[in-house]
């Protein structure tokens, strides 16, 4: 029996077969059990930010798991101490971070953080995406995945996604937060016009609100900013992140700012292996790679040369390119995603199906010019 038929015999069916049994990965490229390597620009969903394998990930996993491994919220230890000043420094303002275990973890704490205001009401996007815990769940604007589950906790009213007025008629006094991605991932990497976030700010200001922006996606320079609402310039009460931070290993944050900072109080929310140190080891060496080896800008020049080259193409299939950095959705005129990423991966590249009209690439920032552009030959050969 291969991996996946084990796989499909013993794994909760929550996903479907995988197309893969993955054993192997390095830089951008993976392997698979029968011995064939593809070039990932998935990238484990937007989460491998250096690929698999770098070194300076491997280093400082291998030293703290050498040195302290978890010691529980208890105690403080230094790579949590490190990591949340690290965080609050690259946003550039003060404040107080509670770390997850993934981005649903976050975004509950920020969910409950909202509650400390007084007030109960959520106003979050249609189409909008938050996690799959219960919470998140109800924070989550696509109804498919709701139906099952309901009811779900909360008085959350979801408004189309970049529309202002809809956002500005739902806001009133009696909102606690307004949640927002900057750009909309799981949706088809959908992109708000320009000014829709800073709107957004001024819109919860007004009505005493919390603005908090789920970049748990977008974080962590994918868009080619450290977050991506510092492209505007604004300034969230909240932040939540996951994915990228934690170079492969389970990390979340919830990053809080100003007044919002002070809202949980002690004993009211926990989880055992929130700020680990092993975890924490890899996210500092993530933010410090990110930095030493200059990629937010190669994630801004990759990005733009991967846009160009795609649309480029001229096929008639292929409306255009959006996203930002390296989160980008290639839109499509027919829905004929899954054909091409099937085809794609059969020359050896893994993009994804994320909409039926819409392939999303998310690939590790160290991809290679040469790797992005076999991508691209590969892409046009699947749209001939
Ligand atoms: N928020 C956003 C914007 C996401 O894209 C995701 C995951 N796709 C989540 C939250 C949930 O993160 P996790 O799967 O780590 O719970």
């Amino acid at each position: 029996m291969t991996l996946i038929d084990r796989w499909s015999n013993a794994a909760m069916n929550t996903y479907g077969p995988p197309a893969l049994a993955l054993v192997r990965g390095e830089g951008a490229v993976v392997t698979d059990e029968s011995g064939r390597s593809y070039v990932d620009l998935i990238g484990g969903i937007a989460v491998n930010a250096l690929g698999h394998a770098h070194p300076a990930v491997v280093a400082a996993v291998a030293e703290q798991i050498g040195t302290l491994g978890h010691v529980s919220n208890l105690y403080a230890h230094p790579r949590a101490v490190e990591l949340a000043e690290r965080l609050l420094a690259l946003a550039g303002r003060p404040g107080r971070v509670f770390f997850s275990n993934s981005g649903a973890e976050a975004n509950e704490a920020a969910f409950k953080l909202s509650r400390r205001t007084g007030r109960t009401r959520v106003v979050a996007a249609e189409g909008g995406f938050h996690g799959r815990t219960m919470g998140a769940l109800a924070l989550t604007g696509q109804p498919a995945k709701q139906e099952p589950f309901l009811p779900l906790p909360g008085d959350v009213t979801h408004v189309p996604y970049g529309d202002v007025e809809a956002l500005a008629n739902a806001v009133d006094d009696t909102t606690a937060m307004v949640l927002l991605e900057p750009i909309q991932g799981e949706n088809g990497v959908v992109v708000p016009p320009a000014g829709y976030l800073s709107a957004a700010r001024e819109i919860a200001t007004r009505h005493g609100a919390l603005l908090v922006l789920d970049e748990v996606q977008t974080g962590v320079g994918r868009t080619g900013h450290w977050f991506a609402c510092q492209t505007e310039g604004v300034e969230p009460d909240a932040i939540t992140l996951a994915k990228g931070l934690g170079g492969g290993l389970p990390l979340g944050a919830l990053l809080a700012f100003g007044d919002a900072a002070t809202l949980l109080q002690p004993g009211m929310h926990a989880t055992t292996f929130g700020g680990n140190p092993v975890c924490c080891a890899a996210g500092l060496a993530v933010l410090d790679t990110i930095e030493s080896e200059g990629l937010l800008d190669r994630v801004k020049r990759l990005g733009e040369r991967l846009r160009r080259a795609i649309e480029g193409i001229g096929s008639p299939v292929v409306s255009h390119v959006r996203g930002a950095g390296l989160l980008l959705g290639i839109v499509l005129t027919e829905p004929v995603s899954a054909t091409l990423a099937a085809k794609l991966m059969d020359a050896g590249y893994l993009a994804q199906a994320v909409q039926p009209d819409v392939l999303r690439i998310a690939p590790p920032y160290v991809l290679s010019d040469e790797e992005a552009d076999g991508f691209v030959a590969a892409l046009t050969g699947a749209l001939s």
